[in-house]
């Protein structure tokens, strides 16, 4: 886009989406430098980078030494490779059938998640030339070999025989919680699968697995969304740089009495006389209408609350004693920043960081910062 163009565009629009790339990378360097030594630090870039980009994204992190990158779906992965040519990408969703022409001409790796898949891999040489990873559940019971099909195979090593095996994967279900007996069970468990199967790079944590210690890093980490700014460590100080900021444009004013009543279902009824402000993002932004009466936004320093329901296009706010200079059409509202930030509009919400980031909406104007360097 050219700068008049660019510049046009933000003029019209009604919330403006900002993507810091360098803290991306910053992140990513944070959790790098947290690993034992010999471990590395892949990237998780699934379902648009977590709603940030994927195409922006990744090569960012490339450029800043990340060699591994996980996408969920093959079509993410098709997109991804046509941004990085020459990097590793691993599909979690596994190997559907059919799809073997797929992952050889573009070079995707497929994270085997069942003995039929790895059986299928195998069955065929064209794709049992080429990398592949296993998945063993030790306690998600989502994707990953079972139990009695780990032992099954541990039985049975032809069937494992000539398959190019990248790494053995697990994944855990209470990271985030450092004093959950589970972590230690699954890392017994992961242990026990990987003594059953032949040698290859192993990897457990995910983001808030980084900070369970060294046990937990193994030849590689899988974080996500820690890389663009959510807490790893819930109701813990935030290790992470903020990535986002969003900024929502004002576009009516008006002074109500006492006992009128405010947006759809009138959920919302005056007890003062006062100022409402209507921001131009609502729930098909991605502005979830759980945060409804309970989310609320930045402005001249301050926190105005969400009152009324969310709806589709916009959301009202109480700007009662807010600078009438400040609060008036045209000018933007922070509805995420540093210090209010992707954890805290998730708690408004009801709701989790990683939900509000993948709900992002497309009509965003959106700019991208720290693109080089
Ligand atoms: C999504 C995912 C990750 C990344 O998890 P975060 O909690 O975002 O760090 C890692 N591994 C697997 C198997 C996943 O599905």
């Amino acid at each position: 886009m050219t700068t008049e163009r660019r510049s046009r565009a933000l003029a019209r629009a009604g919330a403006v989406l900002e993507v810091d790339l360098a803290a991306i990378v910053e992140n990513w360097r944070r959790l790098a430098a947290r690993l034992a030594p010999g471990a590395s630090c892949a990237a998780v870039v699934k379902a648009d980078a977590y709603g940030l980009g994927m195409a922006r994204v990744a090569p960012r992190l490339a450029a800043a030494g990340c060699r591994l990158f996980f996408v969920a779906t093959i079509d993410e992965g098709i997109a991804l490779r046509r941004v990085l040519p020459g990097i590793e990408i691993a599909v979690l969703g596994g190997f559907l059938p059919g799809t073997g022409g797929e992952f050889t001409r573009t070079r995707l790796i497929p994270v085997l998640n069942s003995a039929d898949e790895i059986d299928a891999w195998r069955a065929n040489p064209r794709t049992r030339a080429f990398p592949a990873m296993i998945h063993v559940d030790t306690g998600m019971a989502r994707l990953g070999l079972a139990r009695d099909e780990l032992a099954a195979l541990a039985g049975a090593p032809e069937r494992l025989a000539g398959l190019q095996l990248r790494a053995v994967l697990s994944h855990l279900a209470c990271a985030e919680d450092a004093g959950a007996r589970q972590n230690s069970e699954q890392l017994a468990a992961f242990r026990a699968a990987l003594g059953l199967l032949p040698q290859a790079p192993a990897s457990l944590a995910a983001g808030s697995g980084i900070f369970l210690g060294p046990d937990y890093h193994f030849a590689f980490v899988r974080p996500g969304a820690a890389l663009y700014g959510v807490n790893p460590l819930p109701g813990r100080p935030n290790p992470m740089a903020q990535v986002v900021r969003l900024k929502g444009r004002i576009l009516q004013v008006r002074d109500i009495d006492t006992g009128m009543t405010v947006g759809y279902g009138a959920t919302h009824r005056m007890e003062r006389p006062g100022r409402i402000a209507t921001v131009a993002v609502g729930y098909a932004d991605g502005w979830l209408r759980s945060g409804s009466h309970r989310g609320s936004a930045g402005i001249a320093g301050r926190r105005v609350p969400v009152v009324g329901r969310i709806s589709m296009d916009l959301l009202t706010l109480d700007v009662t004693g807010i600078d009438p200079a400040l609060a008036r059409p045209g000018n933007f509202v922070d509805l995420m920043d540093d210090t209010y930030g992707v954890d805290e509009v998730a708690a408004a919400a009801g709701t989790i960081g990683y939900e509000i980031l993948t709900a992002l909406g497309q009509r965003y104007h959106r700019i991208y910062r720290g693109e080089a360097g």
